[in-house]
């Protein structure tokens, strides 16, 4: 009865988890969707404290104070941290939580190791360990020590690599790279996965599970170290995946389904996520897995070319000009994030679209820092879908539109994508904004954004530059707009 009320809860898991998958892919299903997962996980949670019954011993689970009490203070520190999040520091958190997924899985390996250890003590200490070790049913053991090892080295990666990516994101971990760098990557992971294999065949040999740990820590952190700039959200993406993988080695080890289901979709729904990345930034899979692209950006990013003069615009003028456009697109990036601009921007759409305007939004994959970055933020100032365009459909009506405004974003704008074979961005895809009449660019200064590099776009002949905090800029805008 316990079993099977304990698969139905499991069941529940694994069905919420796809559901809720499913409604995070549209921004007005997302946040319900998220709540739907949770539930499930609870649901989850609970069944396995109270009904999961050990099939040798026919125990239940009786340590509810460590559980219990890990559950309380995890959740206490994940729901501060949760609400003290700027909108902003979004990614970074995420790549901490990843990297916490995957410190779990590694230490899930540690614990059981430990556990096939203890039964094969009597042979280690052997001095005819080899042939006692025969005596022993391995046929059991090693797919176990298989498991073991596999989460054991994508947790200790992805647990390493999200805490640079952390660093990074937050400015305390600079770019770093040598000669030989993927080489020397590359040869860590294989001895690291030698070892594994030498201990699957031996695992008497339990001293080569800690040099596997060392190494996949190392691995971890060298594949991160040197990326940079642009191809950050690729690599958080990648290491998500490699943390849902990680679990299901974890859910094969307890036999635990929802942890196995739970598992699987995450790598799937990272492995997926890195694809489309990796088409919206132009990078091979390959060139992630080696740990070697976005090397020796800062050099490259570096030089800084003259450009000529850039004009600037009034904001009596750029009112005027959108006022008396028929279509307005109005492209959001990390500077509306920064300046909390986002409801004053969705007042501006308001009086526009009541004067006859057309307003829309060209939203680009990786504006922000975030996957999604700009929908969250957009969907928080209650701006309608409807009007939200992704990068194609954007690229598709610049021709047919008057007047671009460009909020606080940068690189996602950058024709040396497109132009500049020497460029760190080449091959990134961007919003053609150049195809429309006029641009308008509200930023605070000239200063580069992300990737650090200069913006051809901000002295071409159509372009206009609007100096100040996109907030206070915006709220000026609606004061004029709504004068004319
Ligand atoms: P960028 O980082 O390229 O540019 C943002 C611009 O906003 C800056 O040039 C800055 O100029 C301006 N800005 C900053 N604060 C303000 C403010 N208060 N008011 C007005 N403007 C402001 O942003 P994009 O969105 O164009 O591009 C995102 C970049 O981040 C890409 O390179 C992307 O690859 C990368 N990235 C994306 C991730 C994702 O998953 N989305 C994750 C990690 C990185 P100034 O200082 O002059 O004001």
């Amino acid at each position: 009865m316990g079993l099977n009320l304990l698969t139905i809860c499991y069941l529940i898991g694994s069905i919420t988890f796809i559901l809720g998958l499913k409604m995070l892919s549209n921004p007005a299903t997302a946040r319900k969707g998220n709540l739907v997962a949770a539930f499930g996980m609870t649901v989850a949670i609970l069944g396995t404290i109270f009904l999961y019954r050990n099939e040798e011993t026919h125990q239940h689970l009786h340590n509810f104070i460590w559980i219990f009490g890990g559950l309380l203070i995890g959740g206490i520190v994940g729901t501060l941290s949760a609400k003290k999040v700027k909108m902003t520091s979004m990614p970074e958190m995420v790549s901490l939580f990843n990297g916490m997924g995957g410190a779990c899985a590694a230490l899930i390996s540690l614990v059981e190791f430990n556990h096939i250890s203890r039964i094969l003590a009597p042979v280690e200490t052997s001095f005819m360990h080899i042939s006692m070790l025969s005596l022993v049913d391995l046929s059991v053991i090693k797919p176990t020590v298989l498991i073991i090892v596999i989460g054991l080295i994508i947790g200790s990666v992805s647990f390493a690599g999200s805490m640079i990516a952390w660093g990074k994101l937050n400015g305390k971990v600079k770019d770093f790279s040598f000669p030989g760098q993927n080489i020397l990557n590359l040869v860590l992971l294989a001895i690291a996965i030698g070892a594994g294999a030498y201990l699957v065949i031996d695992p008497t040999q339990s001293y080569l599970l800690y040099c596997i740990l060392g190494l996949a820590l190392v691995y971890g952190v060298l594949f991160v170290l040197p990326i940079g700039g642009a191809d950050m959200p690729v690599v958080i993406s990648l290491l998500n995946s490699f943390t849902g993988v990680a679990a299901a080695c974890g859910g094969f080890l307890y036999n635990n389904k929802v942890m196995l289901t739970g598992g699987i979709l995450v790598g799937a729904a990272g492995t997926l996520l890195t694809i489309l990345m990796c088409k919206a930034m132009n990078r091979s899979l390959v060139n992630v897995l080696v740990g070697s692209f976005g090397g020796n950006k800062a050099t490259a990013a570096g030089g800084s070319k003259d450009q000529g003069a850039y004009k600037e615009i009034s904001l009596s003028d750029a009112a005027m000009v959108m006022s008396y456009a028929n279509k307005v697109m109005i492209v959001p990036g990390y500077g509306l994030a920064v300046a909390q601009a986002q409801h004053t921007c969705h007042e501006l759409e308001k009086i526009l679209t009541e004067k006859g305007v057309e307003v829309k939004y060209a939203i680009h994959p990786v504006a922000g820092r975030m996957p999604g970055h700009m929908n969250v933020l957009l969907a928080e100032a209650d701006v309608s879908y409807d009007v939200l365009l992704e990068m194609e459909q954007a690229n598709d009506e610049f021709k047919t539109t008057d007047v671009v405004l460009i909020l606080g974003a940068n690189d996602v704008v950058n024709p040396a994508a497109k132009n500049d074979p020497a460029s760190p961005i080449y091959g990134m895809p961007i919003l053609e904004v150049e195809q429309a009449k006029n641009v308008i660019v509200n930023k605070r200064s000239m200063k580069p954004g992300y990737a650090g590099i200069e913006n051809d776009l901000f002295f071409q002949p159509k372009t206009s530059m609007l100096f100040g905090d996109a907030k206070k800029v915006l709220q000026d805008l609606c004061a004029e707009v709504k004068a004319i």
